[in-house]
């Protein structure tokens, strides 16, 4: 069986001159897996635009209809952060069609796991608002829509990029079939995802923040995956396991200040291959959120879809940065204690 992928040249003409939401970010990604040879080892589906009743999943029709309606006249900024042009509303309506399609051809055993080159990206999108350059909760409503899926009762997301995934949280945070986790700089934006966040009523214990200070890389990530992500995912038992992709958290990323490698990148990425092997048949899907350096992106991405792959091989062709990792001891065990691991 196949790694999907799934991509729309409309994700290019989404774009702001300037801002560093650029479409070079997907061109280098693309450009990236073409000369590595990777493209030729993956399967790309079809894209698709999602329809109205699709994206209602997770925001409410009438920010739908504006946001379509805005974008149609030329577009503009939609808050601070978040730009649209006439090309946006489509390009976030394919975002979500296409992550809908790619998992649900992991679903039913099409494809063996995917990654989905996504832009805009999606996880600080709310309900009735833009956020964080995301018009639409793309993550949030593949999952939504996972679980109308035969054979699919739970499911884990998994959040890797620098700021805490808010609109994935606020979106689909209250369903207790949903295991929701992020790793993020904190505090920094959008300023949620603390560690008491762990959500409420009978969802409580399925939302698990983590918190983490500034400067923390590659050992303490590993720490973190080993005592806290993966007990959590094994505990919950998902499904399926998404996965939101942002590269940002790299030591030379120009946005946030957390020091994870390439090398940080890719051992996460096949920890996270490994436990979907391990608990879901091996049913995965990563989804393209942040990540502001092209050769981050470029090598970060085609890492990823090699351990999707198989392919032991990996390039980190930045290295490590030399620093003295902050102890987050503390915070590990506070994590345990709280969410009973
Ligand atoms: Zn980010």
């Amino acid at each position: 069986m196949n790694t999907g992928i799934v991509y729309d040249p409309v994700f290019l003409k989404h774009e702001q001159p300037g801002h560093p939401e650029t479409a070079k970010r997907l061109e280098s990604i693309l450009a990236g897996l073409k000369e590595k040879g990777l493209l030729e080892k993956v399967k790309q589906i079809k894209s698709r635009q999602a329809e109205t009743k699709e994206i209602t999943l997770c925001h409410s029709n009438d920010y739908v209809e504006f946001v379509k309606d805005f974008c149609q006249k030329g577009g503009g900024y939609l808050d601070p952060d978040t730009y649209s042009n006439k090309f946006s509303f489509l390009a976030a309506a394919t975002s979500v069609g296409s992550a809908i399609d790619l998992t649900k051809s992991v679903i039913i055993g099409n494809l063996k796991n995917g990654f989905a080159l996504l832009r805009p990206p999606g996880h600080h999108a709310l309900s009735n608002r833009s956020m964080g350059f995301c018009l639409f909760g793309n993550i949030a409503i593949a999952t939504k829509n996972a679980l109308t899926q035969s054979g699919i009762n739970k499911v884990a997301v998994v959040d890797f990029d620098v700021h805490h995934g808010n609109g994935t949280q606020a979106l689909i945070g209250d369903d207790p079939n949903i295991l929701f986790i992020s790793t993020h700089q904190y505090p920094f934006y959008p300023g949620t995802g603390g560690i008491r966040e762990i959500g409420e009523g009978n969802a409580e214990g399925t939302v698990v923040n983590i918190p983490l200070p500034a400067k923390v890389g590659d050992v303490e990530f590993q720490l973190i995956f080993e005592n806290v992500i993966i007990p959590s995912l094994e505990k919950f038992s998902p499904d399926l396991i998404l996965v939101s992709a942002g590269y940002d958290a790299h030591w030379d990323d120009p946005l946030a200040d957390l020091n994870l490698s390439l090398a940080g990148y890719d051992w996460i990425s096949r920890k996270l291959n490994q436990s979907a092997e391990k608990i879901c048949s091996g049913k995965i899907v990563f989804f393209l959120e942040g990540g502001y350096n092209l050769q981050v992106l470029s090598s970060g991405v085609a890492n990823s879809i090699r351990a999707l792959l198989g392919i032991e091989d990996s390039e980190d062709p930045l290295g490590r940065i030399s620093h003295q990792e902050p102890n987050i001891e503390r915070i590990i065990k506070e994590l345990i204690s709280i969410h009973k691991l």
